[in-house]
């Protein structure tokens, strides 16, 4: 790219390592973002380092935060005795956005996938069983693993694991799409699969 300055290349370049992003959309931000003021552009600059700086997996539930545990870990208002058990962070936000699980949560952080190589120990599954064998308010483990082949997989080895601690073991119901993702699982949708969850 030689007609383009070092630079300019550079930006795009690390625009297009981004997911969903595409070389022409690579372009355009990278144009937007030499047209912004020196402050905005410091702005992004600085929020991108200080996200990345900044933000840990919590050391209850492995969620990200910025504060060790974190705001829903620490809020005594919660239900302690339910945890719901999610594949990513952005499940989280899809569940709290539904107004209607006051529980706790745990974080994956993936799903068992035998074909990528992902497996139990990958995971954070190991830490799951301790909060359990550490608590001794939790009553029911709520599985909202993705609806895909490895997210079902997930939660029936996760079931298998808790059930001879002898606490209630849920599963949300398939009112998402086979091979669906939570995170775009609309809101009546996903309200409605956390309604109709059934033992494992
Ligand atoms: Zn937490």
């Amino acid at each position: 790219m030689d007609y383009l300055a070092a630079p300019v290349a550079k930006l795009i370049e690390e625009f297009s390592k981004l997911p969903g992003i595409g070389k022409k959309t690579a372009q355009r931000l990278a144009f937007h973002v030499l047209n912004m003021s020196e402050s905005n552009a410091n702005d992004l600059a600085k929020a991108i380092v200080s996200a990345k700086k900044n933000i840990k997996y919590c050391s209850i539930c492995t969620n990200l935060t910025d504060i060790d545990p974190c705001n829903i870990c620490r809020n005594k208002k919660r239900d302690q005795t339910s945890i719901c058990v999610v594949e990513d962070p952005r499940d989280v936000i899809a569940m709290e956005r539904i107004r209607e699980y006051n529980g706790l949560y745990h974080v994956l952080h993936g799903s068992i996938s035998p074909m990528e190589g992902i497996g139990p120990e990958q995971i954070k599954i190991k830490e799951l069983l301790n909060r359990i064998r550490e608590s001794k308010d939790i009553k029911e483990i709520i599985l909202a693993t993705n609806p895909t082949i490895e997210g079902e997989a997930t939660a029936m080895y996760i079931s298998k694991l808790i059930k001879p601690l002898g606490i209630k073991t849920t599963r949300i119901a398939h009112g998402i799409p086979v091979g669906g993702d939570l995170e775009y699982a609309d809101e009546v949708t996903l309200s409605k699969a956390l309604e109709g969850r059934r033992d494992i």
